[in-house]
Parts: structure tokens; C-alpha cells; sequence
């Protein structure tokens, strides 16, 4: 015997009840200037917990300049950037709270030279999150195992291979247990071959729901890993759009002159 269709009807979204999700990151009308060069011009952008959005766009565009505002290593002019609902902090304390919840993987490693691997992963929570040293030094050691450099804890950076060093500053940033980590061009000056290690490991981190702004032109990671992709030309967010379309049916001339050079 065949049961009868269900008549009873589904239960109804409860979507309408829920308050939308406060964005993580959010900017609104964001404006920045350089003497005459106006950089970032009414940039509006919501990033939400666990997205991960991928920046692409022409050299000089404005996309380093977006990185540093949101970590506010670069004021704006006008317009609005919050973390999670609070404006960015000017200065003291707070701001030194903010650049823990902002994880921040530059293009050139930016790692101290003069400290072990070990110690460039423990010196922010030690000083920072007043984290006791020997706890930073566990959580220490199991983040450069998950980025698989943990046998290289005790050596300079000079003795690491570019990939491996980069490998550091993203077990580095994460040690903060940061909200958002931003990522400039974080391939860009490795050695080819070097490139892969890096980029696996930022695929598995958008894996485990770190939310995480990614200035590069890795489309293979766009297309892996990104949610979305933001295409920036001249200071402004021309078109975005999930990775596949983007990629496949651009829709500015601007984004199809780009990806014609890049591709
Ligand atoms: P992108 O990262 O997309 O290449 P940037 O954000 O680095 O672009 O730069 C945007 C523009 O702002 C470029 O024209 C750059 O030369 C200029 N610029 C960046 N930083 C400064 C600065 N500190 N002083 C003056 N001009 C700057
Ligand atoms: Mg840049």
C-alpha cells in the first residue's frame, strides 16, 4: 500500500521572526583620500560571521588601503566601519583589542626577525590577551602544527622557506583568536612552487568558518573557497558576485578588461 501524499503543511520558515544577522564587518559609505587621490570612494560593504570574500581588481584600486582601514592602520575620511556592531576604536586599549580581533596576513610576512618561530606566535597573546607563557606556548606549538611548520618552532625566520614564513604569520594571527583575518595578497611574493602550501591552508581555515577577507588574484582559491568576490577598480566596489559567475560572466567591461589580463 502506497501512503497517502502528506497534506499536512510544511512548517513555515521561521526566518520571519529572526532578526537578519548582524554583519560582522560592516562599512557604509566609506571614503578615503591621499592628498588629491580619492582611494576608497563610498565603499559600502557587509561581511557576515563564517563568509569568506574574496578581493580581486587592478593594481593601485584601492584594495590594500580597504585592508588597513578595517584594521585601522589607516584612518578614513568619512563613512562608517564597524566589528561586530562597534565602531573602530581611535586609540589606547581598545585598539589594541581591535588589532586582536582583526588578524592581519600581509603580503611580505611581516614576521620579527629576531624571534624564534615560536616566540612570533606566543608574544601577542603573552602581551596582549595576558595569556600565561606557558599556556601561549601549547596553543603555540598546536597552530604551527595545524600549518604544519611545528618543527621548525624554535628557529629564526631567515631560516624558513617563504611559504613556511608565511605559514607562521597565519598561525600568528590566529593565536589572537581574532574575528576577522584579512589577507593581502598573501601569495603574491612566494616562489610558485610555494604558493599551494599557503593557499591550502587558507582553504581549510574558510573550511572551519573563519571569516575572512582575501585580497588576491588566486582564482583557483576564489573558486575553492570564497563565497564572494568583490571586484574593486579606481577606489570603488565596481560588481560582486559568488566566484563561478564572477569569473565566468563578469559584468562590468571594467572586471572583463581585468580577468582578460589575469587570465
Ligand atoms: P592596491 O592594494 O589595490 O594596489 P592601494 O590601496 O595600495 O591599492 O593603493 C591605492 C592608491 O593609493 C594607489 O594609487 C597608491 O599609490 C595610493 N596610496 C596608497 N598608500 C598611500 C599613501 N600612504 N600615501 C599616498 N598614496 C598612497
Ligand atoms: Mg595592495
Amino acid at each position: 500500500q502506497t501512503p497517502a501524499p502528506s497534506t499536512s503543511p510544511s512548517p513555515a520558515p521561521s526566518t520571519s521572526q529572526d532578526a537578519p544577522a548582524r554583519p560582522l564587518v560592516h562599512l557604509a559609505r566609506v571614503n578615503k583620500h591621499f592628498g588629491s587621490l580619492h582611494v576608497l570612494r563610498d565603499i559600502d560593504l557587509d561581511v557576515a560571521k563564517g563568509e569568506v570574500v574574496v578581493v580581486i581588481g587592478p593594481s593601485g584600486s584601492g584594495k590594500s588601503t580597504l585592508c588597513r582601514a578595517i584594521n585601522r592602520l589607516e584612518t578614513i575620511d568619512d563613512g562608517v566601519i564597524e566589528l561586530d556592531g562597534k565602531p573602530l576604536p581611535a586609540e589606547g586599549k581598545e585598539l589594541a583589542r581591535l588589532r586582536s580581533d582583526v588578524g592581519m596576513v600581509f603580503q611580505s610576512f611581516n614576521l620579527f626577525a629576531h624571534r624564534s618561530i615560536l616566540e612570533n606566535v606566543t608574544l601577542g597573546p603573552i602581551k596582549v590577551r595576558k595569556v600565561k607563557p606557558k599556556e601561549a606556548k601549547e596553543q603555540a606549538m598546536a597552530l604551527l602544527e595545524r600549518v604544519g611548520v611545528a618543527s621548525q618552532a624554535d628557529k629564526m625566520p631567515a631560516q624558513l622557506s617563504g611559504g613556511q614564513q608565511q605559514r607562521v604569520a597565519i598561525a600568528r594571527a590566529l593565536a589572537m583568536r581574532p574575528k576577522v583575518i584579512l589577507f593581502d595578497e598573501p601569495t603574491s611574493a612566494l616562489d610558485p612552487e610555494m604558493v599551494n602550501e599557503v593557499l591550502d591552508v587558507m582553504v581549510a581555515l574558510a573550511k572551519e568558518g573563519m571569516t575572512m577577507i582575501v585580497v588576491t588574484h588566486e582564482m583557483g582559491f576564489a573558486r575553492k573557497a570564497a563565497d564572494r568576490v568583490v571586484f574593486m577598480s579606481d577606489g570603488q566596489i565596481v560588481e560582486q558576485a559568488d566566484p563561478e559567475s564572477f569569473f565566468t560572466n563578469p559584468q562590468s567591461g571594467r572586471a572583463r578588461d581585468f580577468l582578460g589580463k589575469i587570465l
